[in-house]
């Protein structure tokens, strides 16, 4: 099966309709490119970039080091887009206790992401202007995590147009660069048509859309049982961002779990996407999905199971 799998290195993922779909990796090192693309990857869809800052003593990575971090990144993608994601740190993904800021009862729904960011506006600058700089070598999208409020997107995006004037003044080189949201609090899901007077494309995320929208901390062994990507409520804030973003023509890409998970993929296809990001191991076994598939057959089907009070009876039967 793996062997068989590897020809598909160089298939491109087109359904059997003609549609044609990105295939995006997840990474977590700025050195992970390379092997992203042997895994068949067309670019990053997320480059987690919390694991530059987490594991680590001493004071944040400074400007310099993180540009250096992102270049890496960009150029090891050979011209291929790389979407860097800022700061997600918080919750499941804490930082050295030394750096932490206020303790919190409720990780999950404090100063995680872009909240964090927000709070600390000359360190957001400096991710800021290192991404901006990286820009220069290559195609970058630039991707803020778990906005809710039109005020935090209104200061997220002051603060990227403070950061490029910080660069102009210095006189030093930036790059131009898409902006993106995360949608993966069911706030921002229900606001898609505000996300998208904003930005110039969107990134479902379902890992943290399913531990919001159903209570469910994704981190908590004891409610794993109740962690359900196939929640008719999660399928419903899934679907309708995607089919605004198809409405207006924006880019919506799945970069959670469920998009390298192949019990998905023709479910997702159903309800039009056409971007997914994953871990690279999970490429080739969602392109052989794809290949097989006929995107628009599938789409009444798709309708049927998100409206569905069981979306799992209904997904093992065929389209
Ligand atoms: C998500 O929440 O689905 C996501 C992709 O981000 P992370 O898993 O890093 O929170
Ligand atoms: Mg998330």
């Amino acid at each position: 099966e793996r062997e068989s799998l590897a020809l598909l290195r160089h298939t491109p993922a087109v359904t059997l309709d003609g549609q044609h779909i990105e295939l995006l990796a997840n990474i977590e090192q700025p050195g992970d490119g390379p092997a992203a693309l042997v895994a068949g990857a067309q670019g990053v869809g997320l480059f987690r970039s919390e694991f530059l800052f987490m594991g680590r003593s001493g004071p944040m990575p400074a400007e310099e080091e993180q540009y250096q971090a992102y270049r890496q990144a960009v150029e090891g993608m050979q011209g291929r887009p790389v979407t860097i994601r800022t700061i997600d740190v918080g919750a499941d993904k804490p930082l050295d206790r030394a750096q932490a800021r206020e303790y919190s009862l409720n990780p999950a729904l404090g100063l995680r992401a872009i909240r964090w960011s927000l709070a600390d506006p000359g360190m957001f600058r400096t991710q800021l202007r290192a991404v901006l700089r990286a820009a220069v070598h290559g195609p970058v999208n630039l991707l803020f995590p778990m906005l809710a409020h039109q005020r935090e997107i209104e200061q997220t995006l002051a603060q990227v147009e403070l950061a490029r004037a910080e660069l102009e003044a210095r006189g030093m080189a930036h790059g131009a660069v898409q902006l993106g949201a995360m949608i993966e609090i069911p706030a921002a899901a229900l606001m898609v048509r505000m996300f998208l007077r904003y930005f110039d494309f969107l990134s479902i995320g379902t890992n943290d859309l399913i531990q919001y929208t159903l209570a469910i901390d994704r981190a908590d062994e004891a409610v794993a049982h109740l962690y359900d990507p196939l929640h008719p409520a999660v399928l419903r804030l899934v679907a309708e961002v995607i089919a605004e973003g198809r409405r207006q023509g924006k880019s919506i890409c799945v970069c959670g779990e469920v998009a390298g998970d192949v019990g998905m993929t023709r479910l997702l296809l159903g309800l039009g996407l056409r971007s997914f990001s994953m871990h690279p191991a999970q490429i080739l076994a969602v392109k052989q999905e794809i290949l097989r598939a006929n995107a628009a057959q599938l789409g009444t089907w798709a309708r049927q199971v998100v409206q569905a009070d069981d979306p799992a009876a209904l997904l093992s039967t065929s389209a």
